[in-house]
C-alpha cells in the first residue's frame, strides 16, 4: 500500500497532467482561446466552449464563466467548426467498381455477394475514415435494409459518425439493371412497377425507420411510371417522411419539385436553371446537394485501370479496402468485359468533363444566390469518390464556383443536419447541442481547403487527435 507522502506526490502529478480548477474528477471540459465557427454563420474571437455530458453547455467569448472542476484545454491560436456532414453517401458502395457492377461488370474476379456481406458486418474502418476526416454526420441516401439499423447502432457509438439512411432506392429504369446492386437475398433497388408496389415499399422503409424515400431517376415519358411515382410521392407526404429524388435534368427536377421533393441529390446538370425552378425549390424549401466532384471521380476510377493512380489522403484515413484497390488497380484492365471500350469511355469524359461542370457551378452560384438551401455531399462510394476525405475536393469544388468559404462552412455542417433531419441535435455548436466539432490549424473562412489542417475531432464531447488510427 503507498503511504499518504506518495499519494500526494501522485495526486500533484495527476493535477500536471490536466490544468483542473480543482483536483477533483472534471465535470466539463472547456475548451478555451479558438475562434469558433458555430455553423449559424456566426464567428467568436477567444471562444470558450463548456462541454458536459456531450453537450454545449455554454459557449461565448473570452468573458464567459468557466465553472469549477473544468478540465480546460486551450485550443489558442486554433480554429473550431461544428463537425462536418456529409449529406449523400453510400455503404454499400466502395470508392472502386466492386460497388457498381452496373457500370463496370467484374463481378468474376470480384465477388459481389461476398462484398456485401463485408460491408454489412464490418462498418467501422468506413466509420473511422469518416470520424478522422472531421465528418460527424453521414447521410446514406440509398442502400439495402440493413443500412436503416445503423442509424440507431452508430448513434450511441462515438466511435461512428451519426446515421440518417433512406434504404432501398425506388426506380423504373430496366430491372436488369437495377438486379446489378442486388444479392440473391436481398435488394438495394427496387423496380417500381405499380403504384401500389410503391405505396408499400413506402411504408415498409417508413416503419423500419427511414429517414427518406428515394426515387432514382425520373422517365417523363413513361406515363405508366411517373403515376406509380406520384403514388410514392403521395405516400411519403402520408408517413411524414421527405422525398429524396435523383433528377439531373433541368426538366427532371423541376417535376422532382412538383412531386413535393425535399432532397435533390444532385445538381442540373443539361443546363442553366431558370426562375421556374427556382421558384418551385424555394416553394419547397427544398434542400440541393450538387455533388460537383463525384463525376470527375468516375473519369479517374476509369484511368486507374490503365494506370496507378496516387490518392492523397490527409492524415492517411483511407480505408484498407479502396487502398488495397488502388494498390492493384491495372490488373482489371485485362478482366473487363469484352464489350467494354475503356479508352472510348476515358475519352468520352475528358471531352464532356469541363462542359458539364461549367454548367454545374454556374447552377450552383445561381442557386445560392436565390437563397436556396444547400449541403456539402459527395456520393462517396461511388468509384474514385472515397468515403471521408472526398468532402474536402467537393468543398473546394464549390468555393470555385464562387461559394464565399464562410457560407461552406454552414452548408457543411447545419445544412447538412437539416438534410438529415437532425438540426435539433447538432449541426451547429450553439447551447444544448451535441459536442461534435473539429479543431483545425488554418482557418477555413479564409480558404475552405483548410479544412485539411484538421487535428482533432470531438464526438458527443469525446476528443481525439486525427492523424493516427482510433484503434
Ligand atoms: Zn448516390
Amino acid at each position: 500500500m503507498l503511504k499518504p507522502a506518495y499519494l500526494l506526490i501522485l495526486a500533484v502529478l495527476i493535477c500536471l497532467g490536466c490544468s483542473s480548477n480543482e483536483s477533483a474528477i472534471p465535470e466539463y471540459t472547456v475548451l478555451k482561446g479558438a475562434t469558433v465557427f458555430d455553423g449559424t454563420g456566426s464567428q467568436i474571437e477567444k471562444a470558450v466552449m463548456i462541454i458536459k455530458d456531450g453537450k454545449i453547455q455554454n459557449i461565448g467569448g473570452p468573458k464567459t464563466e468557466i465553472p469549477k472542476r473544468s478540465e480546460v484545454i486551450d485550443v489558442t491560436g486554433k480554429f473550431i467548426t461544428p463537425g462536418l456532414v456529409d449529406s449523400h453517401i453510400h455503404f454499400a458502395q466502395t470508392g472502386f467498381f466492386d460497388g457498381r457492377p452496373d457500370v463496370v461488370d467484374l463481378r468474376d474476379s470480384l465477388n459481389f455477394e461476398d462484398l456485401q456481406q463485408d460491408l454489412r458486418a464490418n462498418p467501422s474502418s468506413y466509420y473511422e475514415t469518416y470520424l478522422r476526416s472531421g465528418i460527424t454526420a453521414v447521410y446514406d441516401v440509398g442502400g439495402f435494409e440493413w443500412s436503416i439499423e445503423r442509424q440507431t447502432m452508430a448513434e450511441n457509438n462515438l466511435s461512428a459518425p451519426h446515421v440518417a439512411t433512406a434504404g432501398p432506392l425506388i426506380s423504373g429504369y430496366p430491372e436488369t439493371t437495377l438486379d446489378f446492386f442486388n444479392t440473391a437475398s436481398e435488394k438495394q433497388m427496387l423496380y417500381l412497377d405499380s403504384p401500389e408496389t410503391g405505396r408499400s415499399a413506402v411504408r415498409r422503409h417508413s416503419e423500419l425507420g427511414s429517414t427518406g424515400i428515394k426515387v432514382w431517376g425520373l422517365i417523363l415519358n413513361d406515363s405508366t411510371f411517373m403515376q406509380s411515382v406520384r403514388a410514392v410521392a403521395d405516400e411519403t407526404k402520408k408517413q411524414g417522411n421527405q422525398l429524396i429524388v435523383h433528377s439531373t435534368s433541368l426538366d427532371q427536377a423541376k417535376e422532382a419539385l412538383r412531386l413535393g421533393a425535399k432532397v435533390l441529390v444532385h445538381s442540373v446538370d443539361d443546363q442553366e436553371i431558370d426562375d421556374e425552378f427556382i421558384q418551385l425549390a424555394k416553394a419547397n424549401d427544398v434542400i440541393y446537394l450538387p455533388t460537383l466532384t463525384v463525376v470527375r471521380g468516375y473519369y479517374e476510377a476509369y484511368k486507374s485501370l490503365k494506370e496507378l493512380r496516387k490518392v492523397n489522403a490527409p492524415n492517411d484515413v483511407l480505408d484498407d479496402r479502396i487502398t488495397a484497390h488502388l494498390q492493384s488497380s491495372t490488373v482489371y484492365e485485362s478482366q473487363l468485359p469484352d464489350n467494354f471500350n475503356l479508352d472510348g469511355r476515358i475519352t468520352g469524359f475528358g471531352n464532356f468533363l469541363g462542359g458539364y461542370e461549367a454548367i454545374m457551378a454556374g447552377n450552383l452560384k445561381k442557386v445560392h444566390e436565390a437563397g436556396i438551401t444547400i449541403a456539402v455531399a459527395t456520393d462517396a462510394g461511388n468509384p474514385g469518390t472515397y468515403h471521408g476525405f472526398s468532402i474536402y475536393d467537393e468543398m473546394i469544388a464549390m468555393q470555385a464556383a464562387g461559394i464565399p468559404a464562410t457560407d461552406l462552412i454552414t452548408m457543411a455542417t447545419k445544412n447538412g443536419a437539416i438534410a438529415m433531419k437532425r438540426s435539433a441535435d447538432f449541426g451547429t455548436l450553439t447551447k444544448g447541442k451535441m459536442a461534435d466539432l473539429i479543431v483545425l490549424d488554418q482557418d477555413p473562412s479564409k480558404d475552405i481547403a483548410n479544412m485539411k489542417s484538421i487535428t482533432h475531432v470531438m464526438r458527443g464531447g469525446l476528443l481525439k487527435l486525427v492523424n493516427k488510427a482510433f484503434h
